[in-house]
């Protein structure tokens, strides 16, 4: 299986990613936990993409993608993946269909709000130790600000402030909502709900993964 997560930021992309990564043994490869590891590691791509994360910008299409060829050539991902938050753009989408033509299978998108986004933005508590995430109201450790898993001290992400949480959103729409209609087209694109508990988003995922796929190549030849 090979999946793509669309939706907005704070849709959920990552917890589901999660989930479906647990359920289905292929490994989710998240951009964004990428691009985060390459800025605490200080090395090129991370000192490139630091500033434009912190604004709420798009890092490069070469670098990102250069991220994900890299990835998905290891061995775990032979079998499929689950790509979070890649492709981003039409030039990503271009370039991982040049790097792996017969994919997408699926392109999963969640429905959500935007109030229940920016909620679920604003109050999400990230372990900078391990990575583990955490909201507030939705998913609050058993100790307010301490990782559950290692103890860390919790902290807001530096993109999730208010006004940066704002322009994530409006380069989301300007940059990223057009490749819905881009696979529609080709027959891959599914929309879930994405409003309610974890637990609730993830079986309506279930059940359109249970589903029909898509078949290969549907749209291309019109
Ligand atoms: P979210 O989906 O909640 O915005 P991510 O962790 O997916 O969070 O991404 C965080 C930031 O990393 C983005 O705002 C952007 O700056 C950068 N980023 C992640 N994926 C990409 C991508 N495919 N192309 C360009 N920039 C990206
Ligand atoms: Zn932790």
């Amino acid at each position: 299986m090979r999946l793509i997560l669309l939706g907005a930021p704070g849709s959920g992309k990552g917890t589901m990613g999660e989930m479906i990564s647990r359920a289905t043994g292929f490994p989710r490869i998240s951009t964004g936990d990428l691009l985060r590891k390459a800025v605490r590691e200080d090395n090129p791509v991370g000192r490139k993409a630091e500033a434009v994360m912190k604004s709420g910008g798009l890092v490069e299409d070469a670098t990102v993608t250069e991220l994900v060829r890299e990835r998905i050539a290891a061995p775990d991902c032979l079998g499929g993946y689950i790509l979070d938050g890649y492709p981003r753009t039409i030039a990503q989408a271009e370039a991982i269909e040049a790097i792996d033509p017969a994919r997408p299978e699926i392109v999963l998108d969640r429905a959500v709000g935007e109030e229940t986004i920016v909620g679920r933005l604003s109050g999400r508590r990230i372990c900078p130790s391990c990575g583990a995430v955490f909201h507030v109201v939705n998913m609050p450790p058993k100790v307010a600000g301490v990782c559950d898993a290692c103890e860390g001290d919790l902290v807001q992400r530096a993109d999730d402030a208010a006004a940066t949480i704002r322009e994530r959103l409006r380069v989301y729409h300007e940059a990223t909502a057009p490749l819905q209609a881009r696979y529609r087209n080709k027959g891959t694109y599914r929309s879930v709900d994405g409003e309610g508990f974890p637990e609730e988003v993830y079986s309506r995922i279930a059940g359109v993964l249970a589903g029909p796929r898509p078949s290969a190549g549907k749209g291309r030849s019109a």
